[in-house]
């Protein structure tokens, strides 16, 4: 299994296993997390539809070249794992790991099937990718349908870019709260994002203490504390 199947694979089951675990009525809790997210995506999934299903449709779908899919090793988020787990049967998450116990799909994405994405909810990466040329053909002449696109672009912040609590944030925390983590919870384990939340937790700590992510802020922050003080004590 390559490095990159092995990430996923135990993220997925890591994920599994402990939907698995809740009670009714905390996961019922994680789902109704996910409704204005869910509606955003309906929204993206409709405009793409009415804008590009024809042009994607001739392209890439007749052809069978999924163009947009065959990059080796797609982003996920760890967040949009827990999202599809929440929302697959167990048929569909057994289909998954078996994909990712296979040997490599050639140059394209793991997860492309014979019928498409094996994904419930595809990652947000792939729902929000438009080549090129599809980009050009269809926003050429139509400069509002651009602007469209655009503002889609910026709301997605809401739920992926953590200058504020956000949905993508959230998810990992719940995790973390419960002793489990991953290499894919990139808005904690990349400095930069890291940094971008410290940045936004000093401008709204207000906002920030409802949200799950507080805590372990403020652990991050506690800890470079402790770390500070023992390098000025070491010298
Ligand atoms: S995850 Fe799905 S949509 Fe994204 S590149 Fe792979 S097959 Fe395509």
């Amino acid at each position: 299994m390559s490095s990159y199947n092995q990430e996923q694979y135990d993220a997925l089951v890591m994920v599994r296993r402990y939907v698995a675990g809740l009670g009714d009525d905390e996961k019922a809790g994680l789902v109704v997390s996910l409704d204005e997210y869910l509606r955003f995506r309906q929204s993206v999934d409709d405009f793409l539809q009415t804008h590009f299903g024809s042009v994607c449709n001739q392209a890439c779908y007749q052809s069978r070249l999924s163009a947009c899919c065959s990059r080796e090793g797609i982003v996920t988020f760890f967040a949009d794992g827990v999202i599809n787990v929440l929302l697959s049967t167990p048929q569909e998450i057994d289909r998954l790991a078996e994909t990712l116990r296979q040997d490599d799909n050639g140059l394209k994405c793991v997860y492309l099937g014979r019928n498409g994405c094996l994904w419930r909810l595809k990652p947000i990466v792939c729902a929000m990718f438009l080549c090129d040329r599809a980009e050009n053909g269809v926003f050429r002449e139509r400069p509002a349908l651009r602007r469209q696109w655009e503002a889609y672009r910026e709301h997605k912040k809401r739920f992926t870019w953590p200058d504020r609590p956000v949905l993508f944030d959230n998810l990992e925390a719940v995790f973390i709260a419960a002793g489990r983590t991953s290499p894919l919870m990139y808005l904690h384990n990349s400095p930069g994002l890291i940094r971008v939340k410290q940045e936004a937790l000093r401008r709204n700590k207000k906002a920030y203490k409802r949200s799950a992510v507080y805590n372990g802020l403020q652990g991050n922050a506690k800890q470079d504390e402790r770390k500070r003080n023992k390098l000025e004590n070491h010298g």
